[in-house]
């Protein structure tokens, strides 16, 4: 089985193309959505989490309180890296098991930081960058989520540049001026690509 890393920056299509390499048949394991189910009531980071920095950053149904955490890690760097230490092995475990359970030629990781994280590249086989130009990123994300230019750009500014993820790719995908049907098309031939040798 081909393990593919999914990466682009914030409005680029990485959702887009990982919902149609997942209806051609590839298993998806969504690493945002897992790091959000582990602070849900319950989740298993929440108890090493108030344990650390108290009750504090719980919210009253026992879910992590993600503006009051961001605060604290906004203000005091080791508590942003001990929050990572207790996530990050959290997420990695959760992905593994997910991805143990799937029987799918391709297993694509969707991860939105994994040039940035530098812990990804040794899990995956391959690493598809969606890359598409600031202009295009902000005018989606504006017109998706409502936000503000200047939100967007705040977001841009904190990830890893084009040129660095492009550096890291193995792959890219140019979301720029294609329609719907074209970057169907585009996913489709890597799909075949890398399908084939998945299942050599
Ligand atoms: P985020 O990092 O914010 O989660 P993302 O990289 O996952 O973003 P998507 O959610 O896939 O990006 O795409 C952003 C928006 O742009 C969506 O509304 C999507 O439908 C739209 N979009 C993406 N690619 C195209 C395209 N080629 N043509 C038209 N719309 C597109």
């Amino acid at each position: 089985m081909h393990r593919i890393g999914l990466t682009g920056g914030i409005g680029s299509g990485k959702s887009t193309v990982a919902a149609l390499l997942v209806e051609l048949g590839a298993a998806l394991v969504d690493t945002d959505a897992i790091a959000r189910s582990l602070t849900l009531p319950g989740g298993a980071a929440i108890a090493p989490i108030a344990a650390r920095f108290g009750a504090e950053v719980l919210s009253a149904d026992g879910s992590l309180d993600r503006a009051r955490m961001r605060e604290i890690v906004f203000q005091d760097p080791s508590a942003k890296r001990q929050l990572e230490a207790i996530l990050h092995p959290l997420i990695g475990a959760a992905c593994e098991h997910q991805a143990d359970a799937a029987d799918q030629p391709l297993l694509v990781f969707d991860v939105p930081l994994l040039v940035e994280s530098g812990r990804w590249r040794a899990r995956v086989d391959r690493v598809l960058v969606v890359d598409a130009t600031e202009g295009t990123q902000r005018r989606r994300v504006m017109t998706r989520s409502g936000w503000s230019g200047e939100q967007v750009d705040a977001v841009i500014a904190q990830q890893a540049t084009r040129t660095a993820r492009r550096a890291a790719a193995d792959a890219v995908i140019f979301n720029e001026n294609l329609t719907l049907q074209e970057l169907a098309q585009e996913v489709r031939t890597l799909w075949l690509e890398w399908h084939v040798e998945g299942t050599r």
